[in-house]
């Protein structure tokens, strides 16, 4: 059911932290980007929220896939403009509000936004809900602590680089909510 990312730790770099389980791509049926993007080197860590409620009904793939299929198409943002088709879910990874990670745009590809800012070099991840309004959980803090960790060894990004989404667009956004972004100084000590 999961899988690790990368060799195990301690094969290549005895540093490297356990990585957390994290579905794949293939695991929940994503479809392949539809888009041809240049590679970029991952430089810095940014922490989004969905933005949308928490939904306790939905089954997890059915909302990747839906995510999906709407990041693929041309279709409007949630504030009634217009959105141009992507190649892939903006993020990353995304981590449901039961922490249940699963790999989104391949790491390899630079995400995308609504907001300004140039995405070349981020590693995007995503917390589902919409904060202060939902609660983040306790499983979904362990699961973004320890899926950072992991990625901040892998891509050698340093805490002083793992930031919020409003970090780079402020005046654009409130994301990715006070209640995640007041998370972020323990994050980065934990890192
Ligand atoms: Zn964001």
């Amino acid at each position: 059911m999961f899988f690790l990312l990368g060799p195990a730790p301690g094969v290549l770099n005895p540093h490297l932290p356990n990585s957390p389980p994290v579905i794949s791509r293939a695991e929940w049926g994503a479809q392949d980007p539809v888009l041809d993007l240049p590679r970029h080197r991952i430089r810095q860590i940014t922490i989004h929220h969905t933005g949308t409620r928490q939904s306790f009904i939905r089954p997890f793939f059915d909302k990747l896939r839906g995510l999906q299929s709407w990041s693929q198409r041309e279709d409007k943002l949630a504030g009634g403009r217009d959105k141009p088709k992507w190649a892939d879910i903006p993020y990353h990874f995304y981590i449901d509000w039961r922490g249940q990670i699963a790999e989104c745009r391949p790491a390899w590809m630079p995400g995308d936004t609504n907001t300004s800012y140039d995405t070349r070099g981020h590693l995007l991840i995503v917390l589902e809900g919409s904060f202060p309004t939902d609660l983040l959980r306790p499983a979904q803090k362990r699961s973004l602590f320890s899926l950072t960790r992991y990625m901040a060894a892998r891509h050698q990004v340093a805490p002083n680089r793992i930031k919020g989404h409003v970090d780079y667009a402020p005046g654009e956004t409130s994301c990715p909510g006070s209640t995640a972004y007041e998370l972020l100084p323990s994050l980065r000590r934990f890192v």
